[in-house]
């Protein structure tokens, strides 16, 4: 049985990998953000959907899933969880860092506070979370598999995205160095850069693409099990030979016109 760790695998595109991943056979344990900080009854509600995915994931795929909160910008929840996922799973022998969001904005508007925290959830949480994952499957000889979710706007600047952008390029970098020290223990390390992926009806960025000159070339948004085919290929014996690479999956949208 193998098993994989997803960070923000309560909806979204972590879901989707959540469940491509359990259809493959993987005993999932996902984290969420959920509230925790935000007041009792957030905390709750968020918990009960997370737990009812759970429950979906165990009963469609036959499979173990656990799930719990993690809030990546407070530094204890980030030391805890790794820990957590390897008591109830006992082996991790994928890690998939996707947690993440991005405030929009100019850089001259943005407070300091504000690109700490973007910083520590997209960047310094899947850097120790590898170097966890790292000294874990070295420890217990497993040949395991990590992938980072980046962005097409890593490969490419759009006007209000730096801090999102530019961290989503130091966290697609930081893969490849990471694949070049974990490759002789049998690691392998990559990322996926996700296009225009259709996550919620209320979340529709085509406008924002189109307005930048950019259509589709599938002329389809991408969905989560998009990305979720992605990782489980590339976690597989499938992809034994690629490791420190990202790979675009957009439909076309960052292809030159
Ligand atoms: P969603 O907003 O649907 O989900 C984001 C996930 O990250 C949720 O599970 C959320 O938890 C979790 N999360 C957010 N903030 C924190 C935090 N402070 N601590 C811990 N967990 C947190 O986003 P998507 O599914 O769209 O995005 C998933 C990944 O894909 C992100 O890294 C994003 O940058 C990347 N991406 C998405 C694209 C898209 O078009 N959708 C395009 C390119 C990249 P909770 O639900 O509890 O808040």
């Amino acid at each position: 049985m193998k098993t994989a760790l997803v960070t923000g695998g309560n909806r979204g595109i972590g879901e989707g990998i959540c469940r491509v991943l359990a259809e493959r056979g993987y005993d999932i344990f996902f984290t969420y953000k959920g509230g925790i900080y935000d007041g009792e009854e957030q905390f709750r509600n968020e918990m009960e959907k997370a737990e009812a995915l759970v429950q979906s994931i165990c009963n469609e795929y036959n499979v173990k899933c656990f799930c719990k909160e993690a809030d990546f910008t407070k530094e204890e929840d980030v030391e805890k969880i790794f820990q957590t996922a390897v008591e109830k799973m006992g082996e991790i022998h994928v890690l998939v860092n996707n947690a993440g969001y991005g405030i929009e904005g100019k850089l001259r508007d943005t407070k300091s506070e504000d690109i700490d925290k973007e910083y520590f959830v997209l960047l310094r949480t899947p850097l120790l979370l590898m170097k966890h994952a790292a000294n874990h499957m070295i420890e217990k000889e497993i040949r395991g598999c990590m992938v980072n979710i980046g962005s097409v706007r890593a490969s490419r600047a759009f006007p209000i995205d730096c801090i999102y952008g530019s961290l989503k390029a130091g966290l697609e970098r930081a893969t490849q160095s990471v694949a070049l020290e974990l490759g002789p223990y049998g690691i392998r390390v990559n990322a996926i850069e996700p296009g225009c992926i259709q996550v919620s009806p209320l979340k529709e960025m085509v406008p924002f693409y189109e307005n930048m000159g950019r259509n589709i070339p599938i002329e389809r948004t991408g969905t989560p099990r998009d990305i979720g085919n992605t990782v489980a290929f590339l976690c597989s014996d499938d992809a034994s030979y690629i490791t420190g690479q990202t790979i675009r999956v957009d439909g076309g949208l960052l292809l030159p016109a």
